[in-house]
């Protein structure tokens, strides 16, 4: 400002100076006054200019403005420059939060005081069959058509959380969402969706294991305590007694074995995968499973005394060049439930073979029988927990309904997996396969 009166001063000293010295006092007042009004047109077109700049002000532009106009737009640009550099470091931290929230598993979305959507990430997208572009300023309620969530949004105070079924393309996997609301800000709220379907498969499969064990314990303990029952209220001939107390020590053999069963099973599952320590011979696994089954036929066949033998047509490969890196216990178990199950349901007079071959990738464990094969639409569920296709061969027999289930989780343990090929009224095949990793070649030197 100082600069500036004293460049006017410096002016009319410069112009009418000279003019009052030669033209006298009237000439230089007109001088002055023509100076002015130059010096007034000259500050209003600066002003105009400033005004057309300000219009679209830019901090990067290099400007040659002298005097106070020049100082006045670099003073606007400073200002500009620190603006701008707020914005875009306000911008930065939105687009971290916007990406954190993204990476979210949960579904995550933002609601205006009315419910309508501001903002959703993918996983809401998905969870909830939003498009993040096209639904925003959509009211929630008209988009997630569902009774129990109008309800709940409805709600002054939304305490807890509600389940909900998601969008899914098949019917067959309906997910399932628990979905809660929280309120923030001025009325706002923050919608969080989480995918529960795993847990509430989870859920079902609990109660329905709890079930089934509790159902196969309860039928030999009705038995047994009938049976004492009986024992203890009639007098009983000796030969009565006797048979009375075999049929309870089958009942309380099955018990034994259905819990012995679950807690392989539970050991199975609670234990780390095997290490590569143990190197299990496979021909003396073979041998023992060999004689095991031999047994197991005999007794099948319900022949009494020292002549009883084999009723089946046994033919095992026992010679086994390789050996498994892996758990003896468990590999033993795996093959041999296999074993026995095609001694236990292939008929008398029947062939079951077994024996390990070499594939490119590993071995294989293969038993084949000739029983009555089992139906296509059986063998996806064969090793669940329980599944039985011949229910009364499988008691009769002293079946659990656990074998294919340990012989898959063991195999599967040592980085494997089981196969199952049948042909109702054929015969059946499983087939345990075991990775090269895992396997020692006795004749590689
Ligand atoms: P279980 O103790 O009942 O034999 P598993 O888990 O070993 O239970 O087998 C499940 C079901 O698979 C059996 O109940 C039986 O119906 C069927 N199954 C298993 N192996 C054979 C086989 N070799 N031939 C025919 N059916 C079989």
């Amino acid at each position: 400002m100082l600069i500036a009166v004293v460049e006017l001063l410096a002016l009319l000293g410069l112009f009418v100076g000279p003019v009052w010295f030669f033209g006298g006092l009237t000439l230089a007042l007109c001088m002055a006054l023509l100076v002015l009004l130059l010096l007034v047109l000259v500050q209003t077109w600066k002003a105009q200019r400033l005004e057309v700049w300000l219009s679209r002000p830019n901090w990067r532009e290099e400007l040659a403005w002298g005097g106070i106009w020049g100082e006045i737009v670099q003073r606007i640009q400073r200002q500009l420059r620190q603006h701008d550099k707020q914005l875009s470091t306000s911008d930065q931290r939105l687009q971290y939060f916007l990406q954190a929230i993204q990476a979210s598993p949960n579904g995550v979305t933002l609601l205006d005081v009315e419910g309508r959507i501001e903002w959703c990430n993918a996983t809401a997208c998905n969870h909830l069959g939003l498009d993040d572009k096209r639904d925003v300023q959509q009211h929630i309620v008209h988009l997630l058509r569902d009774p129990s969530f109008s309800k709940y949004f409805a709600q002054q105070e939304h305490e807890g959380e509600i389940v909900i079924d998601g969008r899914s393309p098949s019917l067959a996997q309906m997910p399932k969402l628990s979905i809660q609301l929280h309120r923030y800000g001025e009325g706002q709220h923050l919608l969080l969706s989480r995918d529960i379907t795993l847990v509430t498969l989870a859920d079902a499969m609990r109660r329905d294991f709890v079930a089934n064990v509790s159902h196969e314990i309860r039928t030999p303990l009705t038995v047994l305590s009938g049976f004492v029952e009986t024992l203890m209220s009639i007098p009983l001939e000796a030969d009565e007694q006797h048979a009375y107390l075999h049929l309870m020590a089958v009942q309380a053999a099955r018990m034994q074995t259905l819990v012995a069963d679950l807690l392989t099973l539970s050991q199975l599952e609670g234990s780390l995968p095997p290490g590569k320590h143990e190197t299990v011979s496979l021909s003396e696994v073979m041998s023992q499973v060999a004689s095991d089954a031999a047994s197991l036929s005999a007794i099948l066949s319900g022949q009494l005394g020292d002549e009883r033998g084999p009723v089946h047509e046994l033919v095992f490969d026992k010679s086994t060049p390789w050996c498994l890196l892996g758990v003896r216990t468990e590999l033993f178990s795996a093959v041999s439930n296999l074993v026995s199950n095609a001694v236990r349901y292939t008929p008398a007079g029947g062939v079951v073979r077994a024996g390990w071959f070499k594939v490119p990738d590993g071995v294989v464990f293969r038993v084949t029988d000739t029983g009555p094969g089992i139906a296509a639409e059986h063998l996806p569920r064969l090793s669940e927990r329980f599944y039985r296709v011949d229910r009364s061969r499988s008691r009769e027999t002293g079946g659990t309904g656990l074998g294919l289930a340990i012989a898959k989780h063991v195999v599967q343990r040592h980085g494997g997996e089981l196969r199952i090929e049948s042909q109702l009224g054929k015969g059946s095949t499983f087939m345990l396969f075991f990775p090269a990793s895992r396997v020692v070649d006795l004749t590689a030197n």
